[in-house]
């Protein structure tokens, strides 16, 4: 049955109930920053299935694209604005992933200075937000924040092994900045945060040439090219396909806690068992050959993802094998390289 608050019995006293247009619970405004990119353009997909949700993008198109949000584009529930997260940013929200900064090293390395204000104005600016409007806010920080971690696999209590003063230290700690300001406004403000500690993740609408190890292999498959296997080709990797990511970023955020919380796929891969499954798979004609890697490239990463199984009920589902093919496919439609019969 309808229930009337007092203030509205009050009101309406003397009008039908029948005819009334009812205060309905009103819709969640959700923002997502970064949400023109890769993870992000997931997550919209993702929450826009959802009739109550909307949906405000904001992005600065660095190393994302409004291609990945065409067709939401126009749909009253969806809203998309240029915007710089080191700016302040004045709108009405109840809850925010923040996910605006690269995430590719080429693209993180490009212009350091600007990887960390945007790591840390740009969180802080966020925070902000979440502050004036009562919102809660989720954070996509980065297994990097275990830097070349001495301690394997890696679970959320580990404090890292990080080059404060590396060509990787603008995004490293520059999350490990974001995160310490998610707690501080969560401790001093009382701010609602939840912090997502990515592992690697790929899928499709990965920007092809972004420099990134399965994006990298798979175009170079596609395009006959040598796979390029950084030296020594035994660091690990462990790699998480973009569902299973925003399903347990989505968990997060609607959940208790607010972690820091590893989200990942535990599935642990050497360089070369990749370089040589994308062979197997997709170019079985390609070479592997092996190239000079960048600095303080970590030696092995994998996600103790222990706490995610038991505060989030979350795990992945899609194993690499299953999830490079539907990779393919999309690289394949964007290189126009079609299948062999
Ligand atoms: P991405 O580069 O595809 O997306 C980042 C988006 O943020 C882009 O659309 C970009 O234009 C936007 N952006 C960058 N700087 C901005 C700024 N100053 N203002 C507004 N927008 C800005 O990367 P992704 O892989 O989708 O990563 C999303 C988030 O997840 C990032 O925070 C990243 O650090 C984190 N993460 C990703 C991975 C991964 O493997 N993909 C791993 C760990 C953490
Ligand atoms: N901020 C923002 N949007 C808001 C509220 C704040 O972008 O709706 C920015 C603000 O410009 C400031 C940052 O968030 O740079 C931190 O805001 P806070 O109110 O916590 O700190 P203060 O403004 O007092 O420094
Ligand atoms: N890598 C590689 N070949 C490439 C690109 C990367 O062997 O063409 C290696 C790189 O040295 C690193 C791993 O792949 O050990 C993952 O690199 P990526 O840039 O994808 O992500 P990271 O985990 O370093 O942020």
């Amino acid at each position: 049955p309808l229930r009337f608050s007092k203030f509205f019995q009050d009101i309406f006293a003397d009008m039908n109930p029948n005819t009334l247009v009812l205060p309905v619970q009103s819709n969640m405004r959700i923002l997502v920053t970064g949400g023109a990119g890769f993870i992000g353009s997931h997550l919209v997909d993702k929450l826009m299935e959802n009739e109550k949700n909307e949906v405000t993008v904001v992005d600065n198109y660095f190393t994302g694209s409004k291609d990945n949000l065409r067709k939401w584009i126009g749909h009253p529930r969806f809203e998309l604005i240029r915007h710089d997260v080191t700016e302040p940013l004045l709108i009405e929200v109840d809850q925010i992933y923040h996910l605006a900064c690269p995430a590719s090293p080429i693209f993180y390395k490009y212009n350091p200075v600007k990887t960390i204000k945007t790591n840390v104005i740009g969180t802080l600016n966020m925070l902000g937000l979440a502050k004036r409007v009562g919102a809660r806010i989720l954070l996509t920080s980065t297994s990097e924040v275990y830097g070349d971690p001495l301690i394997h696999p890696q679970p959320e209590t580990y404090w890292g092994n990080v080059n404060p003063i590396g060509v990787r230290s603008c995004y490293d700690e520059g999350k490990r900045v974001a995160e310490t300001l998610m707690f501080d406004y969560h401790r001093q403000h009382g701010i609602e945060i939840r912090i997502a500690r990515i592992f690697n993740t790929y899928g499709p609408r990965m920007n092809i040439d972004d420099g990134r190890v399965v994006s990298n292999f798979i175009a170079q498959a596609l395009r006959g090219e040598s796979l390029t296997v950084q030296k020594p080709g035994t660091q690990t990797r462990s790699f998480c396909y973009v569902s299973d990511m925003v399903d347990g970023l989505i968990r997060l955020m609607e959940g208790e806690n607010t972690g820091p919380i590893n989200i990942g796929n535990p599935g642990e891969f050497t360089m070369l068992e990749l370089a040589e499954t994308v062979k197997e798979l997709i170019n079985p004609e390609v070479e592997i050959k092996m190239v000079e890697n960048t600095p303080d490239d970590p030696r092995q990463r994998k996600p103790d993802i222990a706490k995610a199984k038991e505060l989030l009920g979350w795990e992945p589902k899609v194993k690499l094998r299953e999830g490079l093919p539907l990779m393919e496919e999309d690289f394949r439609l964007r290189l126009g390289v079609t299948k062999k019969i």
